[in-house]
């Protein structure tokens, strides 16, 4: 059986498409599936038309989150309660399509990986501010993480299928502020990737505030790299070097040449 998982908070006006284009790329799997719909406190009617959609068909399932959690957190709910022999993760806006999904099933059935990355092969984001730090974040994230090399995921978000065995692993990682594309690199398996182009959303707003990527950034950047660790250590070293040098710049100057710069700086220093 295949699990979908998708986090959704106020997606109403993508809900109707995503169900249909999804139970019609699922079918086409020829495999028994289901879809896990986490919404993560919407405040518009997408719970009820989820529930709706499961009194038609039993396969759609909702996990209803106490109130908005996030979308990493949201992602995290829906794949402890998914029952797939492969679970396969989506964005509920339809910038990742569904009809990307019998690839990424024929690639763990067929050439046996149990992690398939869906690779951006060209973007289309919402906002400037968006396309520049997603831009920006995947070279730097590249250049800067200690993730394990190989099939990485140059450009992937969530998008993407892991075996069951990945997932009873993913499970049982006690990690709070996730990272779920590096934390899906690091649990390491046999990676592979196909590629796609991504769309911006479907309709609406993008529902992830640019806080909170940035946040999401950080996360990614600070759990896989001790660079930033590092930065800050020898930043602190060096400015305390620099301090102690001219405090004994100065004392030598008062002390040896009588000259104060302004009387009472030398004490100051
Ligand atoms: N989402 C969520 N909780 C949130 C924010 C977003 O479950 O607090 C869902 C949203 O409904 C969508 C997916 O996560 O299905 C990705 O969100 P969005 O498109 O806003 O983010 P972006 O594409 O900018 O990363
Ligand atoms: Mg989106």
């Amino acid at each position: 059986m295949l699990s979908v998982v998708v986090p959704i908070y106020n997606e109403e006006a993508n809900l109707p498409e995503l169900l249909r284009r999804t139970s019609a790329a699922l079918e086409a799997t020829g495999e028994a599936w289901e879809i896990v719909l986490v919404d993560d406190g919407s405040r518009d009617g997408s719970a009820r038309i989820i529930r709706q959609a499961h009194d038609a068909d039993p396969r759609v399932k909702l996990i209803a989150l106490s109130r908005n959690f996030g979308h990493q957190p949201a992602i995290t709910a829906g794949v402890h309660h998914a029952r797939g022999d492969a679970v396969i993760l989506l964005d509920g806006d339809l910038q990742d399509p569904p009809e990307l999904i019998p690839r990424l099933v024929e690639k763990w059935r067929d050439e046996g990986f149990q992690v398939v990355l869906a690779q951006r092969r060209s973007r289309a984001e919402h906002g400037a501010a968006r396309r520049i730090g997603f831009r920006l974040f995947y070279p730097l994230m590249r250049h800067v993480s200690d993730l394990p090399a190989g099939t990485t995921a140059a450009e992937a978000g969530i998008f993407g299928l892991m075996d069951r065995v990945v997932v009873d692993c993913f499970n049982r990682l006690p990690e709070r502020n996730r990272f779920i594309p590096g934390l899906r690199q690091w649990l390491g398996f046999r990676q592979g990737a196909v590629e796609y182009d991504r769309r911006d959303r479907a309709a609406g707003e993008p529902k992830q505030t640019l806080g909170r990527l940035i946040k999401y950034a950080m996360d990614g950047m600070v759990s896989f790299s001790v660079r930033p660790l590092r930065v800050a250590t020898w930043t602190g070293f060096g400015c305390a070097a620099i301090g102690f040098l001219t405090a004994i710049v100065f004392i030598v100057r008062r002390l040896f040449f009588h000259d104060p710069a302004v009387t009472g700086f030398t004490t100051l220093l």
